[in-house]
């Protein structure tokens, strides 16, 4: 690669031929939210591991319903413990949800098909005799049966896996404490400028704060990342020098550093790459994050984000976010979904990426530009539900035009 304007298409492809692999580790599982799961999860045991009733009810035999609607109580199960009283014929033992079938039994009649009515922790009187009233129920009813959810030896969550709540239950409900998952990938950031403010301070003129380092090191949090922040570098060699050996130290998978990558006088980031490291393509087809970089120092990945902050959430969104993704093992193509434009929409005939809301009108979603959409204005990506992509070499795209945009998160 070395024409003057790399293609989005081949960028994204040369980076994902070059993805590090990610260390494992096992945890507890409440810390496992979010983790993406690096080992199939087998299970253990049977769940449930024993056949129960699902209703408030009468374990009964089925077929004494034949010689009878009355039945003798002789006993009560609660969830939690088990009776060994033996069911004879025309007999019925009081069963809460949740408690273990009695041996003999094979149907629960609800209590709401008894003539009972229970109140809160009544006692079971021996000799209490329920007439069933409803005799609908089916043999083998309101039963759970043992294995009925998970069986044994059952792969029940796939690796590669990103883990919700729903798999932090069922890892619990087959008692597994603990599970082996990926490493959180470790990112350095910096930003670079010397108009660069910290929050907390006020704005002499000329000055701006630093918000490119905030809203990248969400993102990478976001996409299941940890960030070490190396602040800010001035704009000399020497600093900007002093800032990558940082970020270096802490072995990150990836150094993401903003501005200071264009053509300016005191753009020092890509004399810094090259003489650490390699810079293996600079300037894109894109817009907006035209100058974005990429490289690779001591093996360590480089991204070089634009300054503007919408061309560096743009070029995240379209480099490092498939790179992190692929990193977890985690599918890396964006959602998106068709809507057609509701405005005509211009573009150079780069790879153009509109900031658009999106609006469900009689069944079809239209997309509408979030005001300007000057790189430097972030607020048309608060605005904007995703970003409309213009392919390369179009120059124009028309109200009522379908367009596919790729969904922000
Ligand atoms: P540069 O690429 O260094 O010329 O920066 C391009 C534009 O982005 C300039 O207007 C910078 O002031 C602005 N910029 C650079 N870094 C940041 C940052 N960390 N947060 C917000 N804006 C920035
Ligand atoms: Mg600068």
């Amino acid at each position: 690669m070395n024409s003057s304007l790399y293609s989005v298409n081949a960028v994204v492809s040369y980076i994902l031929e070059r993805i590090p692999t990610l260390a494992t580790e096992t945890i507890p599982l409440a810390s496992c939210l979010n983790r993406v799961l690096a080992v199939p999860v087998i299970s253990p045991i049977d769940v449930p591991q024993f056949t129960s009733s699902s209703v408030d009810g009468y374990a009964i035999r089925h077929g004494d319903l034949e010689h009878g609607q009355t039945f003798q109580v002789l006993d009560e199960v609660v969830a939690g413990q088990v009776s060994t009283t033996p069911l004879t014929q025309g007999t019925a033992i009081r069963i809460m949800t949740g408690a273990p079938l009695p041996d003999g039994a094979d149907t629960v009649i609800p209590v709401e098909d008894t003539n009972q009515t229970w109140h809160i922790a009544p006692e079971v009187l021996s000799n209490d005799r329920i007439q069933v009233i409803n005799k609908t129920t089916s043999k083998g009813a309101n039963i759970r049966p043992k294995g009925e959810n998970i069986q044994q030896g059952q792969h029940v969550i796939q690796a590669n896996t990103r883990l919700l709540p729903q798999h932090i239950g069922v890892c619990a409900s087959m008692g597994m404490a603990h599970l082996t998952v990926y490493c959180r990938p470790l990112v350095a950031i910096f930003s670079t400028g010397d108009e660069l403010v910290e929050l907390g301070n006020p704005l002499q003129l000329g000055q701006i704060y630093d918000s490119n380092l905030y809203m990248l090191a969400a993102l990478v949090e976001q996409i299941g990342g940890q960030v070490k922040n190396i602040g800010v570098a001035q704009d000399s060699f020497e600093s900007t020098l002093t800032s990558f050996q940082e970020a270096l130290r802490c072995n990150p998978v990836a150094i993401i550093t903003t501005a200071g990558v264009s053509v300016g006088a005191r753009d020092f980031v890509k004399a810094v790459v090259e003489q650490i490291g390699q810079l293996n393509i600079w300037k894109v087809d894109l817009r907006p994050g035209k100058p974005f970089a990429f490289g690779f120092i001591q093996g360590i990945p480089f991204f070089g984000l634009p300054g503007n902050p919408v061309s560096a959430m743009v070029t995240f969104h379209v480099f490092v976010r498939p790179y992190m993704l692929a990193l977890q093992h985690l599918p890396h193509l964006s959602q998106s979904v068709e809507a057609i434009a509701g405005e005509d929409i211009t573009s150079d005939g780069r790879r153009t990426y509109a900031r658009v809301r999106l609006e469900l009108k009689e069944d079809a979603l239209y997309a509408y530009l979030t005001g300007t959409q000057s790189s430097g204005a972030l607020l048309s990506m608060v605005l904007a539900d995703g970003l409309l992509v213009i392919q390369e070499g179009k120059q124009q795209i028309h109200s009522g035009e379908k367009v596919h945009v790729q969904l922000l998160g």
